[in-house]
């Protein structure tokens, strides 16, 4: 038999390097994980370069390349994949930016880029959509929550263009910079311009807003400041099913993930990075009876990677291990296991080792491996692979490809 399904199930940030306060082990190395190892024994394993050897792949940057669309050619910043992932709906020449709330003082200085970690922006977020008016510039604008402080922004009109810088001074007790042209053009100055007027706009109507006026009365922060970054113009995607020929979905807690997924044409299934991950694979279960292919992305190993934290990042591993039990009973299921990117916690930030990876279902050859991990994937017969090559090899895996050749 031929699977007829495929799991991509990404672990962000999976890879490490060896850490010392794990005995010179790697998390996946040390953690105690029989689920995976279990995968991995009964499947093919390899590892895999997300873009290529060398490249530090960005989680934005390595999902294209894994999904099949090379980001050489896709890729158009993180903007307005984030826009799209908070429910955006971004067409091609829109600019998308990432935007969180901050707090400013009365002489505009930035006393908290979080705003106090706001949890819920949805009535003020609500507020700046309504409230701002880009009309005498024609242009139209989107703002959507996301998690936490987070939101994004994206503009509609003509004549713009995505070369603008932030006006995000990255550092509190400064000032908020002015939004600038970063080329010569005139749609450039435009657009920075309009975005100016935003954040003047947006400070007007949260100054007083009654959110604001509450929470300076609990004696929290307000946010009472946008914050814009990441400019860029959205791109065309040829739609996944016509691409692949499969139907999708993706489930992931990610914003910038999600948004990749529906840029592409999968259809999101919302989920917060507080839902649980037994939660989250049911969700993936219930997807995987109406559609060929799901993208599930499991985001924390790469924060305890940022984080540094090896021993968090090996426990991390343990639950992903004990939560995906659950897809060893789907019949006709390929199940593909790696990561979009190593977040080593030896450097704190991606690295380009490559990735473990792992293709478990009917009909896949097997190979001696019998461990989930960087080292022991890199006996896999697999051998090392590209990023791009992954969808054609699970597409053969699953009778998907067509002939080259006669
Ligand atoms: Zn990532
Ligand atoms: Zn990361």
């Amino acid at each position: 038999m031929t699977a007829s399904k495929i799991l991509l199930l990404i672990i962000d940030g999976v890879g490490d390097r060896p850490c010392e306060c794990l005995g010179g082990k790697t998390p996946l190395q040390a953690a105690k994980i029989p689920n995976l190892d279990k995968l991995a024994s009964e499947g093919i394993c390899g590892i895999m370069d997300p873009i290529s050897a060398g490249i530090r792949a960005g989680s934005d940057t390595s999902h294209l390349s894994l999904l099949g669309y090379p980001p050489q050619k896709y890729y158009t910043g993180r903007g307005p994949l984030e826009a799209a992932g908070c429910g955006i709906k971004m067409l091609p020449g829109m600019i998308g930016f990432r935007a969180n709330y901050a707090t400013i003082d009365d002489k505009g200085i930035i006393t908290d880029r979080r705003a106090g970690r706001i949890s819920d922006t949805t009535e003020i977020t609500a507020a700046v959509k309504n409230g701002v008016d880009l009309s005498k510039y024609g242009v139209e604008i989107e703002f959507a929550p996301g998690t936490g402080h987070r939101a994004a922004l994206a503009l509609k009109g003509k004549g713009l263009s995505a070369a603008v810088s932030t006006n995000d001074p990255k550092k509190t007790g400064a000032a908020q910079k002015t939004i600038i042209a970063e080329d010569s053009s005139a749609e450039a100055e435009f657009t920075a311009k309009v975005c100016n007027e935003f954040t003047r706009q947006a400070e007007e109507i949260l100054k007083n807003h009654p959110v604001n006026l509450k929470r300076a009365k609990e004696g929290k922060l307000p946010a009472n400041a946008v914050l814009i970054r990441g400019a860029g113009e959205m791109g065309i995607y040829e739609p996944f099913e016509e691409k692949h020929e499969l139907s999708g979905s993706v489930v992931a807690a990610a914003a910038l993930i999600s948004g990749i997924g529906t840029s592409v044409g999968l259809e999101k299934i919302p989920v917060l990075p507080t839902t649980p991950l037994e939660e989250q694979v049911k969700l993936v279960i219930g997807e995987l009876a109406k559609k060929d292919f799901v993208l599930f992305n499991i985001k924390n190993a790469d924060e305890y990677g940022h984080d540094g934290k090896a021993e968090a990042k090996k426990d991390f591993l343990e639950k992903i291990d004990a939560a995906i039990l659950p897809f060893f009973g789907i019949d006709g299921l390929l199940i593909a296991v790696c990561g979009d990117h190593s977040t080593p916690c030896t450097i704190k930030e991606h690295s380009a080792d490559p990735v473990p990876l792992i293709l478990h279902g009917d009909g896949v050859r097997t190979d001696g491996v019998s461990a989930y991990d960087e080292i022991s994937c890199a006996k896999g017969a697999m051998c090392r692979i590209c990023g791009g090559s992954l969808m054609p090899i699970m597409l053969d895996l699953i009778d998907k490809t067509h002939k080259y050749g006669a």
